[in-house]
């Protein structure tokens, strides 16, 4: 394994893929960036010849299904708009490539299915893009739970947000229901429900939730912009959440043990996080070395790909979040509890 890096194609090269995915390349042992598959031939020609790609190796997303004769491209890295997750997975994976998905995995349940099916009959592996499961404080926050740093863990909160801008490409689609699925829950509250579980090790059993779109701003016609969701977790936890499209920016979490407190804030940045533990000894500041996470998890995948092992992300933890995200909103619209 030593010498051996899976090529990798990025589609969709958006604000994401551009500024965050295809810079960590640099940082991966196991992966190299060899396609792109992108609608405007001009941003591809200009990323090709910014990392030295070859121009025969640029696709659009008509021809993106002749990947299949091209053996440099082992994994398709999926980056685009919600809800064509699911179209570019199924097609990928029929190409005969691995592929790593963007979160939210797909905007409704079917479609994660779907994923997953044809992952399987194709025989390739399929991993979502939670990149904090591969960040180091977070990392570290487990760790310290788990280790009963904080005594028994009784209670979490965490809060994403930030506010929607439209006229910014990455917000336009964002704010239409067709390509997003749902609003900052979908987007951002994931994150939140995403610590919840990693720091738990469970999944919740009972969600309840309320939703608010400020009345006549254009921003949340179709998608929901504030919303607050509380979880029940089997071992007796309890979660609050909430995730806003108009909140200053906040990536935050807090878990709450019967002998200490960890906070995590920023929790889910690129670059900053500030831990800090809180115990009967005083409140500690934990400095950690940091990783380039994205550069992380997508070696991680080319890993398991090399090993013939399961990703620590597969797509079954990608429609668990799906799944808990319609249960959110359904006890949002009801006004009652839901158990899952
Ligand atoms: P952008 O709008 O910046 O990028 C999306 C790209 O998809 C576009 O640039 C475009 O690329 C392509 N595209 C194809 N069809 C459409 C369409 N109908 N409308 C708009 N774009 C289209 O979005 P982001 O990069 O912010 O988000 C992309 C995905 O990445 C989302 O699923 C998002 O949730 C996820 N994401 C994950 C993050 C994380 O931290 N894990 C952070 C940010 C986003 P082209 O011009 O090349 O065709």
């Amino acid at each position: 394994m030593e010498n051996k890096k899976l090529g990798w194609a990025i589609v969709g090269l958006g604000k994401f893929a551009t500024e965050q995915l295809i810079p960590a390349f640099k940082d991966c042992k196991y992966s190299e960036l060899v396609a792109l598959v992108s609608g405007s031939p001009e941003k591809a020609a200009q990323v090709a010849a910014e990392y030295g790609l070859n121009t025969p190796n640029i696709y659009n997303y008509q021809n993106y299904d002749t990947l299949k004769d091209n053996p440099a491209v082992d994994v398709i890295y999926i980056v685009l708009p919600n809800s064509l997750h699911a179209e570019f997975t199924v097609r990928g994976t029929q190409a005969g490539k691995h592929i790593m998905c963007e979160k939210p995995m797909a905007t409704n349940v079917a479609d994660c299915q779907k994923m997953i099916e044809a992952c399987q009959q194709a025989g390739k592996q399929l991993m979502i893009g939670y990149r904090a499961q591969y960040e180091t404080y977070n990392l570290k926050c487990i760790e310290l739970i788990r280790e009963g740093k904080i005594g028994d863990l009784k209670l979490i909160t965490s809060d994403h947000g930030r506010p929607l801008k439209p006229d910014k490409p990455e917000d336009k689609w964002r704010a239409d229901k067709k390509l997003a699925g749902g609003g900052s829950l979908m987007d951002i509250g994931i994150y939140s429900l995403q610590a919840c579980r990693y720091l738990t090790g469970e999944e919740p059993v009972e969600v309840s939730a309320m939703m608010h779109n400020t009345p006549g701003d254009p921003r949340f016609k179709e998608v929901e912009e504030n919303i607050t969701f509380s979880l029940r977790f089997p071992g007796g936890v309890l979660a609050n959440c909430s995730s806003s499209y108009s909140f200053f920016e906040t990536k935050r979490f807090q878990a709450f043990g019967s002998a200490g407190n960890i906070t995590l804030d920023p929790a889910t940045d690129y670059n900053e996080h500030y831990l800090t533990l809180k115990t009967e000894e005083g409140t500690e500041e934990i400095k950690l070395k940091g990783n380039n996470h994205f550069a992380a998890e997508i070696d991680h995948f080319s890993e398991c790909i090399l090993e013939n092992k399961t990703p620590k992300t597969p797509g079954k933890e990608g429609l668990r979040d799906v799944k808990l995200m319609m249960a959110i909103y359904e006890a949002a619209e009801k006004g009652q509890p839901v158990k899952v």
